[in-house]
């Protein structure tokens, strides 16, 4: 009741056709849900997520909920959750991945959900990490555990001639970190983005994330621009 008189006064509108959502629809009216581009790479062996890993890690398993193409529904989704504070985005994705994942044994061992980290100054500055309700719902629906506090983006230790370059730049000198390694050794971790493009990001978390003791790694984001 209360909702419906708030969707009156401020009508929540599709992420997709940007028309006012019905009571019964969250983030895409129907019509929209019903058009996206999904990949349905749960169900297929050697997808084209694992493909891009290839001779470069290890991957159990890697799946992307959907395909992402410039200017379509999917890039207004993630531009909406990054860029525009519309976190419940994230949890929409998750929930539905994860219910998805659930239903398959190699996904049920799952003992914890590792975003890719944001550095703190970007953290600040967007308020939270993208990747976060994504991670959390997909944990959830795995029962497994949300560890964000284990891989860290975190400032370079640097020269003072670096630091002078990278000033002038205006950029922070990343690099990642492992915290409290002991939590994971011999366990199966899923690490968790928002789009994977050539796989650089996820393949760098995942070399510092491997040099944990018979740790294995799977990967799930929402998009994939394959
Ligand atoms: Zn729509």
């Amino acid at each position: 009741m209360f909702h419906d008189f708030l969707d009156l006064l401020y009508p929540r509108m599709c992420h997709g056709c940007e028309n006012p959502l019905n009571a019964n629809e969250k983030i895409l009216c129907t019509t929209c849900l019903h058009e996206l581009p999904v990949t349905n790479q749960h169900l297929e062996k050697d997808n084209a997520v694992e493909k891009i890993f290839y001779g470069r890690i290890p991957v159990e398993n890697a799946v992307s909920l959907l395909h992402f193409e410039k200017k379509g529904m999917v890039q207004r989704l993630i531009h909406n959750l990054k860029y525009r504070g519309h976190e419940e985005i994230g949890d929409f994705l998750g929930d539905w991945l994860g219910s998805e994942l659930k239903k398959f044994p190699e996904w049920q061992e799952i003992y914890a959900v590792i975003p890719v980290p944001l550095h703190r100054q970007k953290l600040n500055k967007r308020g939270y990490n993208q990747v976060t309700k994504f991670g959390q719902q997909i944990a959830e629906a795995l029962d497994a555990e949300f560890y964000d506090e284990v891989l860290l983006k975190v400032t370079a230790t640097q020269t003072q001639t670096v630091k002078k370059r990278f000033a002038r730049w205006g950029n922070i000198d990343e690099t990642l970190v492992v915290k409290n390694a002991e939590l994971l050794e011999g366990k199966h971790v899923l690490l968790v983005d928002d789009l994977v493009t050539t796989g650089a990001t996820l393949e760098a978390c995942a070399q510092k994330l491997l040099k944990i003791p018979g740790l294995r790694i799977s990967i799930a984001t929402m998009a994939v621009t394959h």
